[in-house]
């Protein structure tokens, strides 16, 4: 997954126009930058990739979040629901909104369930936020058409799975508002950074007010500009857009090594009878940023996870025990533990997930993630892939003598 493997002469020539000017900022200063309008570049050129009228970059995929929720009006009290099996980015996005983060249960495709979503929504739920974890999707056609029985916003948070497709269209593009990270782990990187994608003029322009304290960008006097609502700062700056120019120029060619290094890896892999795979949902197409497999217990998963680490295969996560990824160990999110006060309706509203979600538990237990780079050789990815052999067959004969 890790733009940063391909780091290179293209980044630097970019970031070298914006050290040329010195304008570091993506607005104003019209007669010293040369003609580059970083920023500005990067929208055109993501919108254009990612199929949607508007593109808006911002400062963080966690900004991509929130600025997508601030844009859809989404505000104190109201409900948004989000899987058990995510980045703690998603529920932060939410609170800081001042809605309320719902958990629900995820299935076997490792995001929302869309049966567990029905029975989440209340009179409060204003909007479902399925995360695309590990480079594969939720059943966005399921989820979609809850969503418009309910009249609730659907906001995809594909900073996991850029360049994976659902029904021909590109992850992001399908609900209403689609969400990246550009972060230094990231498929594409700029260091920090991040985008939302829509169709939807209303919410792009909200959104690009939003990101720069509701200037309204109107005329060519910034500080003549007025400000139809409030804002916030979660600009992106000239440099970290400029490096993300040329990492999105980058993308196809990235999408393709990752394809190649899982495909071999899935392939080895398919030899051991104990071992699945995540399920992609119909018309749904991986960026291959990981590879995901479920064992057949929580017990041979953990062993399965521990012994690839003692074969010296790194990279490969057992996210149940995460302190960051799985909702057991949000134990800052569970107990309220927020530097200031949280609003009543927040309080009330988080106590809700003080419950067990044993579906969740069921797949999360199962499940081994494994990164996929893609500075890897042919060579090395079969390497890995017989040692991935080794080490996960030795967990099912140990089992069978014992
Ligand atoms: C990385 C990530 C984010 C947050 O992105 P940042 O740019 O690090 O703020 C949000 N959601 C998911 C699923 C992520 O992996």
């Amino acid at each position: 997954m890790p733009g940063f493997e391909l780091f290179g002469a293209e980044e630097k020539k970019e970031v070298q126009d914006v050290l040329d000017n010195g304008v570091l900022m993506r607005y104003g200063f019209d007669g010293n930058r040369n003609g580059h309008y970083k920023a500005l570049e990067l929208e055109k050129d993501f919108a254009s990739k990612m199929q949607t009228k508007h593109a808006q970059v911002v400062s963080s995929g966690t900004a991509a979040l929130t600025v997508a929720l601030a844009s859809a009006g989404i505000g104190a009290g109201d409900e948004v629901i989000m899987p058990t099996f995510t980045f703690v980015a998603s529920f932060e996005a939410i609170l800081s909104v001042g809605a309320v983060p719902v958990l629900c249960d995820i299935d076997d495709t490792l995001t929302l369930n869309p049966k567990a979503v029905e029975s989440t929504i209340t009179s409060k739920t204003k909007a479902v936020m399925p995360v695309h974890m590990c480079g594969s999707m939720a059943d966005l056609k399921a989820l979609k058409n809850i969503c418009e029985k309910h009249n609730l916003l659907l906001v995809e948070d594909a900073c996991q799975a850029i360049g994976g497709t659902y029904e021909g269209k590109p992850l992001g593009s399908y609900g209403d508002i689609g969400c990246f990270s550009f972060d230094y782990v990231k498929t594409i990187t700029c260091g920090e950074g991040g985008a939302l994608i829509t169709n939807s003029d209303s919410y792009a322009d909200n959104a690009h007010k939003y990101q720069d304290h509701g200037h309204d960008h109107i005329g060519s006097d910034r500080g003549a500009e007025t400000h139809p609502f409030l804002g916030y700062n979660y600009r992106l700056s000239e440099l970290n857009a400029a490096v993300g120019i040329a990492q999105l120029r980058k993308l196809d060619h990235t999408i393709k090594l990752q394809k190649r290094n899982y495909t071999i890896l899935r392939e080895a892999l398919q030899e051991i009878p104990e071992i699945s795979f995540r399920r992609v949902p119909e018309s749904g197409v991986e960026s291959y940023a990981f590879l995901n497999i479920f064992l057949p217990s929580a017990t041979t998963a953990k062993k399965g996870h521990t012994v690839l680490g003692a074969h010296q295969v790194d990279a490969c996560f057992y996210w149940f025990d995460n302190n960051w990824h799985y909702y057991k160990k949000w134990e800052h999110l569970l107990e309220q533990k927020s530097l200031g006060k949280l609003s009543i309706e927040q309080q009330d509203g988080l106590i809700k997930n003080r419950r067990s979600f044993p579906d969740s538990d069921i797949w999360m237990g199962r499940t081994i993630s494994c990164l996929i780079k893609v500075g890897w050789s042919e060579e090395q990815v079969k390497e890995r892939a017989s040692k991935m052999v080794e080490a996960l067959q030795s967990v099912f004969q140990k089992n069978t003598v014992s």
